[in-house]
């Protein structure tokens, strides 16, 4: 995991200033670290125990849709409002400043249906969250929360402590 931690590329006070965006792009273009990354993020679940892959817009989609191919699962989006054409049901989250919202297809999951959650980097925990409680208001549910990365200083975990959780990159401070 070293390995692939050296390949993030860190931003400093990127989007605004004092948070250091942490950059895949340097990871994602290594084909070898790439393929690892998934492979290492799909070993800490059960496929037998997965029905669907979700990915949340944007990022979260590469490491869902890849996931989703090793294991022959099928791929469902969670995204920024207005994205999705067909009938949508929409969550509204808050935010530090304001609220955000996510949207997913009404049909995207049938009840019963279990449902693995994927994103990038796990932060405050807020859109996760957003996400999982979608997948319940549709009646499926959650097989468990996976990140390539975590920023462990804002214990987004506790906000996810009913839900299995994996991240294979830590970062305690920006
Ligand atoms: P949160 O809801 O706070 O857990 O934020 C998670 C979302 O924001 C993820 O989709 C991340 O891609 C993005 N994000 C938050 N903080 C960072 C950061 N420091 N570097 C890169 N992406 C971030």
């Amino acid at each position: 995991m070293e390995s692939l931690k050296a390949l993030i590329r860190t931003v400093p006070d990127f989007p605004k200033a004092g948070i250091g965006f942490k950059d895949i792009t340097t990871l994602i273009k290594n084909g070898d670290a790439f393929a690892a990354a998934i492979d290492e993020m799909a070993n800490q679940f059960d496929p037998d125990r997965v029905d669907l892959i979700m990915g949340i817009e944007a990022r979260g989609f590469i490491f869902a849709s890849a996931m989703a191919y090793k294991w022959n699962k099928g791929f469902i989006p969670v995204r920024k409002p207005g994205k999705l054409p067909a009938q949508t049901k929409r969550l509204e989250y808050d935010l530090e400043y304001g609220t955000d919202a996510l949207e997913i297809h009404k049909d995207a999951i049938q009840p019963g249906q279990r449902v693995l959650v994927i994103d990038d980097l796990l932060a405050t925990g807020g859109t996760v969250a957003a996400a999982c409680q979608l997948v319940e208001q549709l009646g499926g549910e959650v097989a468990g929360v996976g990140f390539l990365i975590e920023l462990t200083f804002l214990n987004g975990r506790a906000k996810l402590e009913q839900y299995k959780l994996s991240s294979l990159i830590e970062f305690d401070s920006e």
